[in-house]
């Protein structure tokens, strides 16, 4: 993947922080809010603000943003806070607009990933740009049409090109607004692996209280991001205000997150994930060949038990192995409940091959 090699780079040529934090309310209100949110986040791990101006609410009557009068509100965030600003764009025209107005990061919105026609539209309005343009996941778990709408921004030579994933809708309640679905995040990694992969934790958990745990999931599969809805005051947000935090909750969730190391240590710690799995696959063969000389050890009783015609099951026998087992296994630190489960297993095989022993017709 030739191409995509250079774009994830972007992220640490532009000087950028890995992982990168993108912060800031769901829709700007007022200026007051916009520039003040600005403000307190500038001193938290965020680099780019983001706020909605144009936002695409899924019906009708709800607040639709403020429009391109907000793009002069982030102009000032960012002229007062050294901020990188963003914002999303859902046709040619807010491209043209948000291009004009300087915005550093343009996003498209998962209702318009999901339409090829859109996407296109806009890859072409961006053409050649060497602004932030990040896609976000359509609000539907299908993979080729996220693979698809980033082919076409590729197409139109995006550079700096990422990806935001802010799961997916399903029509049964869960315990998330969107369900993660990380297997879609993680086959898109797979497919442009230098592609930079954001978190959205805010809308996936649409609610504050289940934001840390997602990001720490995203981090643990090495996400380079997150964007997540910041407002000086979430309850009164004019949208997504169960989701929104303050600025401060981010700064302690940043601080509390286990970030990964950055690629310099990336092969030491490969090399040593390397090693550990190699102990584990030697042990695993150990296991094989012990349960298989095990099961030798049970025909060899079986044909025992037939010459002397004797049962299979020798109940005291079987419980006594049990509570030996299970004591011996808790200086290994075993659970009673899992080495019922194992014995009870192997305990059955041993009983097959007894059995095979025993029922075998003399030809
Ligand atoms: C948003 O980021 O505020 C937004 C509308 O998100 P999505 O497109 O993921 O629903
Ligand atoms: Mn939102």
């Amino acid at each position: 993947m030739e191409n995509s090699k250079s774009m994830k780079e972007w992220l640490t040529n532009f000087g950028l922080e890995h992982p990168l934090v993108i912060a800031g309310p769901c829709s700007a209100e007022t200026e007051e809010q916009v520039v003040g949110v600005a403000h307190q986040l500038k001193d938290t791990d965020t680099s780019v603000m983001r706020a909605g101006i144009w936002k695409p609410r899924t019906r009708p009557g709800n607040f639709e943003g403020v429009g391109a009068i907000g793009l002069g509100w982030l102009q000032r965030a960012k002229e007062e806070t050294g901020l990188m600003i963003a914002t999303e764009v859902a046709n040619a025209n807010h491209v043209d607009l948000a291009l004009k107005a300087d915005i550093d990061v343009l996003w498209i919105g998962a209702r318009s990933t999901v339409s090829p026609f859109i996407v296109q539209e806009i890859a072409e309005a961006l053409k050649g740009t060497d602004k932030i343009v990040l896609v976000k996941n359509p609000v539907n778990p299908d993979l080729p049409l996220w693979l698809g709408a980033v082919e076409r921004l590729n197409q139109a030579n995006i550079k700096k090109l990422g990806v935001i994933h802010r799961g997916f809708s399903t029509y049964e309640k869960t315990k998330f607004r969107n369900n993660p679905e990380w297997q879609i995040a993680i086959d898109l990694q797979t497919e442009f692996p230098d592609l930079p992969l954001i978190l959205d934790p805010s809308h996936i958990a649409g609610n504050r209280e289940l934001i840390f745990d997602v990001c720490q999931t995203a981090l643990d599969l090495n996400y380079d991001g997150i964007m997540v809805e910041t407002h000086p005051q979430p309850d009164a947000a004019w949208s997504d205000a169960k989701q929104q935090i303050t600025p401060n909750r981010l700064e302690e969730i940043t601080k509390d997150l286990r970030i990964r190391k950055a690629s310099l240590n990336q092969a030491e710690y490969v090399n040593k994930l390397n090693a550990l799995r190699t102990k584990i696959d030697v042990i695993d063969q150990q296991l094989l060949e012990s349960l298989g000389k095990r099961m030798g050890i049970a025909q060899e009783i079986g044909q025992l038990k037939k010459e002397n015609n004797v049962a299979i099951l020798q109940s005291k026998r079987w419980n006594t192995i049990l509570e030996n087992m299970i004591e011996k296994a808790k200086v290994h630190d075993l659970s009673e409940d899992f080495i019922l489960k194992f014995l009870k297993a192997i305990h059955e095989e041993s009983i097959k091959h007894q059995n095979q022993i025993i029922n075998k017709k003399v030809k």
